[in-house]
């Protein structure tokens, strides 16, 4: 009888196919996120239609989750303690009051890598903190503005216009599977889009700036700014809403593999 050695085989054959398994299951853990991405929404200084732009949030799908915080109290939501909180930030808001300490924490939360999300009014927020031109790549003027020491004059916008979307750059993940369509939506003129941008959306529409989307990096973040997204219509429409999804999910790989 040899029995003894073959429960030594045995029982080195059990170990040999465990330590397999356990690295099979590192392996897999390593190639696909924790769990859904967390987004954070920043809104205040611009009313909504809550309902309907909570129900768009909502359709993105299983892998995004989001929650709500309201200026001036989201300033919290920058703070190196609440950041692990959510892993991508996207901007509703138009506030503009914003003291000396929160502009460095609120640059530092996106420079140290919290990836950025920047939709419509947002580009019209912080009129007096040209560093936030830097972080989202692009400025609406209410008022003649000196940037550079170029003089701008004020930017001009219009509700309720039916216009074409052009896919500018095709290869870009945030557009992948998108071709030109349509939107019904606001439109703003004559907005600052930096030139170090890459444009993602471009428009003919003559009551816009040619340029409606965008994405630049902002010290380790990736940043993309889409200027739809005024009210219903656009919650609804889903070219606009598979554009949201895949700048959500490209910014949340910065750093990563693409
Ligand atoms: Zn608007």
């Amino acid at each position: 009888m040899s029995l003894p050695n073959n429960d030594i085989s045995m029982r080195k054959l059990k170990l040999f196919l465990f330590l397999i398994l356990i690295s099979i299951l590192k392996l897999s853990a390593a190639d696909s996120p924790a769990g859904p991405i967390r987004i954070l929404v920043i809104t205040g200084g611009h009313d909504y239609q809550k309902e309907q732009f909570n129900q768009m949030l909502a359709a993105l799908g299983e892998n995004i989750t989001y929650q709500i915080a309201e200026l001036p109290a989201a300033y919290d939501m920058f703070l190196s303690q609440s950041r692990d909180r959510y892993d991508v930030l996207v901007f509703y808001h138009m506030w503009q009051d914003i003291t000396d300490e929160q502009k460095k924490v609120f640059s530092e939360c996106i420079a140290n890598g919290k990836p950025l999300v920047v939709l419509h009014h947002s580009i019209c927020a912080y009129d007096n903190w040209p560093e936030y031109i830097n972080i989202i790549g692009g400025k609406y003027f209410h008022k003649p503005t000196v940037l550079n020491g170029k003089e701008y004059p004020a930017c001009s916008y219009i509700h309720d216009v039916n216009f074409k979307v052009k896919i500018a750059d095709k290869g870009h993940p945030v557009t992948a599977g998108l071709n030109d369509f349509e939107i019904f939506d606001e439109t703003y003129k004559g907005y600052y889009v930096d030139p170090g941008v890459t444009t993602l959306l471009s428009t003919d529409e003559q009551s816009s700036t040619p340029v409606i989307g965008w994405t630049k990096m902002y010290g380790k973040a990736r940043v993309v700014t889409l200027q739809s997204g005024h009210d219903v219509p656009t919650f609804g429409n889903p070219n606009f809403r598979k554009l949201l999804k895949q700048s959500i999910e490209w910014v949340y790989n910065s750093g990563k593999s693409n």
